[in-house]
C-alpha cells in the first residue's frame, strides 16, 4: 500500500538503466557521471524547475540525459510527452537508436509501453503509447504538427538547428514552449543544444537568462575550485599539443590529464545568476572523461587556421557562441609593418602570382599577389588603369589585356607571370564586357560573383544555374566567392602579431609600402550586427569608405584558391621552388636566367605525379 518510492532521473536511470554493447565499449549497468548528476535531477518530474537549459558539448550529457528523463517520466509520473529534433531524420534515428533499446533493456520499461498488436498498432516509430501517456518524437520543420498538442513534459533538442523563422508568431521555441501552459506548475519545458553564432544562438539567449550554473573542480594540488576554460589548456616546448596540460588559475601548477577523474569526481555545480528560475547548465569537452586535453589541443590546431572548423570546434567542442573576428584592424599599425621591397617585384618567398580585379565605371583596380608556402601572400603590385569600362575598347580593358602578358622580376632573377585572374563580374555596366573579357581569355581568368555566405571561400559553379541566365553570358561559369569567409580570414591574418626573427606565420601579409589610402580602404569593412529585414539580429559587414583595395585582395585570393593554394603541400611547393631557382650555366660559370614555368603546368605535371593535388590540377 505504500507510495511508490520517488526517484531523481539519476537514481532511476542508476537503478533501471543498461547500457548496451551498440552504445559503448564498456556494457553494463548505467552509471552516471559526477557532472551529469544534477542536471538530471532538476530534470525529475517532483524537482521545482519548471524550465532549464543544457547548452553543451556534444557526446557529454544530452542525449543520456534526455532518454533518462524519458524512462523516469514513462515509469514514475507518465504524462503526455513531445521530444523534438531539428529534423524528421533526426528524430526517427532518436526512436531508433536511443528509444527502442531502451525500452528493450529497461525491464521496468517494458511492462508499461502498449505492445504493438497487429491490428491496433499504437506504437510507430515516432510514437509510443504506455500507461498515462504517450512519447511523441517530430521534427521541428513542420510545427504545424505540435502546435495543437497539449504537453507536459516538452523537450528540445539541437534548439539552434531548428528553422528560426516563424511569420507572425515569433521563434519555433516559443510556440513549443507555450505548448506546456495547461501543465503549468508540474510542466517541465528541457532546451538542449550545442550553441550557434552570437546574436544567433536560441540556446546562448537562454542560458544567458537562466541560473548560469557551471560545473567547479578542485586544483590537485591548491584545492581551489575552478570552472575549466579553455584558454588555460597548455602546451609548448616541453609538453607537445597531444599531452597538455591543464594549469591552475590559482596556483599555476600544470595539472595533467591523467588527475582529471580525480578532478570531476570532487567537482560541483555553482550558480552564476543565482536570481533566475530557468536551471541553466553549460558543459565543455573539457570535462570530458573520455577526450583528453591533449585531443582538444590537436583538434584546435588542425582547425585554427580556417574559420569555418574553429567556428565548429568552438560550438561543439567548448559549447561556446562563436564570435565572427570582425573588427578591422588600425590601418597605421599595418603600415608601420611594410617591408623593404620595390613595388612591382616579387621577394623570396613568393612563388607565383595571382591577381585580383575589381572593375568600377570609370576604372580598373588590380592587385597583383604573390603566394608562397603556408599560404603566405605578397603584394606584389597594385594598379589603377583609367578608362570608361562600358566601352569594350577602352584603354581600361587594353590595359588590363596587357597584364597578362606582363611578368614580374623575381628577386632570384626569374620572371614570373600571372597564373590566374580573378574578375569580379557584378558591376551591371560593365557586365557583358566582364563576360567577354573571361571568355577569351578562358584558363586565365575566372569570372566571379560575390556571396554574403557559401561552405568555401571559393564556391563552384551551379550546374543547375537557369540555363537561359548561363546562355547569355555564353556558356561561361561564375563562381562564387564567400567574401564574409575571406574578410575573416584576411582581418585575422592582419591581426597576427608581428613575429620575432625571420620566420613568419602561415597566412602572413606582407606589403611593400602603399599609400595610406591603400591602407585606409583594406580596413575599411567592420563586421556589426544589426536587426535585420525579419527582425532578428543579423551579422553584416559595413563599409567605413572606399574598399576596392580591400575587394581586390579578396578577389587575388579567390584566385589562388582556384590554383589549389589550399591544398599545396610540400612537394607542390618544392616544385614551385626548383623552378624559380636559376641553375649555373658550365660554359660560362655564372647563373644563367632562366625563364619560370608557369605553375599551371606545373601542378598538371604534379598531377600526373602526385595524383590529383590543387584545383589547378582539375
Ligand atoms: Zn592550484
Amino acid at each position: 500500500m505504500l507510495p511508490p518510492k520517488r526517484l531523481t532521473v539519476t537514481q532511476w536511470a542508476e537503478a533501471n538503466r543498461v547500457v548496451s554493447s551498440e552504445r559503448t565499449a564498456k556494457p553494463g549497468p548505467f552509471r552516471a557521471w559526477a557532472f551529469q548528476r544534477e542536471p538530471m535531477d532538476v530534470m525529475s518530474p517532483h524537482d521545482p524547475a519548471e524550465f532549464m537549459v543544457l547548452m553543451c558539448a556534444s557526446q557529454m550529457l544530452k542525449t543520456t540525459a534526455l532518454e533518462n528523463a524519458i524512462g523516469c517520466y514513462i515509469d514514475q509520473d507518465p504524462g503526455p510527452i513531445l521530444l523534438i529534433q531539428p529534423r524528421e531524420t533526426d528524430a526517427e534515428e532518436f526512436s531508433k537508436q536511443s528509444i527502442d533499446p531502451m525500452f528493450r533493456d529497461a525491464e521496468s520499461l517494458r511492462r508499461k509501453v502498449i505492445e504493438k498488436k497487429s491490428r491496433d498498432s499504437g506504437n510507430t516509430i515516432n510514437q509510443k503509447r504506455f500507461h498515462g501517456g504517450s512519447l511523441t518524437i517530430l521534427g521541428a520543420q513542420t510545427p504545424e504538427n505540435f502546435m495543437m498538442r497539449s504537453i507536459r513534459y516538452a523537450l528540445g533538442d539541437e534548439v539552434d538547428r531548428w528553422p528560426r523563422i516563424q511569420k507572425q508568431e515569433g521563434s519555433t521555441v516559443r510556440l513549443f514552449v507555450m505548448r506546456t501552459a495547461n501543465y503549468r506548475g508540474c510542466r517541465k519545458v528541457v532546451l538542449a543544444s550545442t550553441p550557434t553564432i552570437a546574436g544567433e544562438s536560441t540556446i546562448a539567449e537562454w542560458f544567458e537568462d537562466s541560473d548560469q550554473r557551471r560545473f567547479f573542480v578542485p586544483c590537485p594540488d591548491c584545492g581551489v575550485e575552478q570552472a575549466l576554460r579553455w584558454d588555460r589548456v597548455k602546451w609548448g616546448e616541453s609538453i607537445p599539443p597531444a599531452d597538455a596540460h591543464y594549469q591552475c588559475e590559482s596556483c599555476e601548477n600544470l595539472i595533467p590529464n591523467w588527475r582529471k577523474p580525480w578532478m570531476i569526481e570532487r567537482g560541483r555545480w555553482i550558480k552564476g545568476n543565482p536570481g533566475s528560475k530557468i536551471a541553466g547548465f553549460h558543459l565543455s569537452r573539457l570535462y570530458s572523461l573520455i577526450t583528453p586535453w591533449g585531443d582538444l589541443a590537436e583538434e584546435f590546431l588542425a582547425a585554427k587556421d580556417n574559420p569555418a572548423e574553429l567556428q565548429a570546434f568552438v560550438n561543439t567542442k567548448l559549447a561556446e557562441v562563436w564570435q565572427h573576428k570582425g573588427d578591422a584592424p588600425d590601418w597605421e599599425v599595418i603600415a608601420s609593418r611594410a617591408e623593404d621591397y620595390k613595388q612591382g617585384t616579387a621577394p623570396y618567398g613568393v612563388l607565383f602570382l595571382c591577381a585580383g580585379v575589381d572593375i568600377q565605371k570609370d576604372r580598373i583596380e588590380v592587385r597583383v599577389g604573390g603566394w608562397g608556402r603556408g599560404k603566405q601572400r605578397w603584394l606584389v603590385d597594385y594598379r589603377v588603369i583609367w578608362g570608361d569600362t562600358s566601352r569594350r575598347n577602352s584603354e581600361a580593358w587594353t590595359g588590363l589585356q596587357a597584364m597578362l602578358s606582363e611578368s614580374w622580376p623575381h628577386e632570384s632573377g626569374a620572371d614570373l607571370m600571372i597564373v590566374r585572374m580573378a574578375i569580379d563580374t557584378g558591376d551591371p555596366t560593365s557586365q557583358t564586357n566582364a563576360y567577354d573579357f573571361c571568355k577569351a581569355n578562358a584558363g586565365k581568368c575566372l569570372a566571379i560573383k560575390g556571396q554574403p555566405s557559401g561552405v568555401n571561400l571559393l564556391n563552384m559553379p551551379q550546374t543547375s544555374e537557369a540555363s537561359a541566365r548561363r546562355k547569355k553570358r555564353g556558356g561561361l561559369l561564375l563562381w562564387g566567392v564567400n567574401v564574409s569567409l575571406a574578410k575573416q580570414e584576411l582581418y585575422g591574418q592582419l591581426r597576427m602579431a608581428k613575429p620575432e626573427g625571420d620566420e613568419f606565420p602561415p597566412g602572413w601579409f606582407h606589403h611593400y609600402r602603399e599609400q595610406d589610402e591603400w591602407y585606409k580602404q583594406l580596413t575599411a569593412e567592420r563586421l556589426v550586427v544589426a536587426k535585420g529585414k525579419r527582425g532578428y539580429d543579423e551579422q553584416t559587414w559595413q563599409k567605413t569608405g572606399r574598399n576596392e583595395a580591400l575587394d581586390c585582395t579578396n578577389y587575388d585570393r579567390a584566385a589562388a584558391e582556384h590554383v589549389g593554394v589550399s591544398k599545396f603541400g610540400p612537394p607542390e611547393w618544392n616544385r614551385f621552388e626548383r623552378n624559380l631557382n636559376p641553375l649555373p650555366n658550365p660554359t660560362r660559370g655564372k647563373p644563367v636566367k632562366q625563364r619560370f614555368e608557369n605553375p599551371a603546368d606545373v601542378a598538371v605535371k604534379n598531377k600526373r605525379r602526385y595524383g590529383n593535388v590543387g584545383r589547378a590540377a582539375i
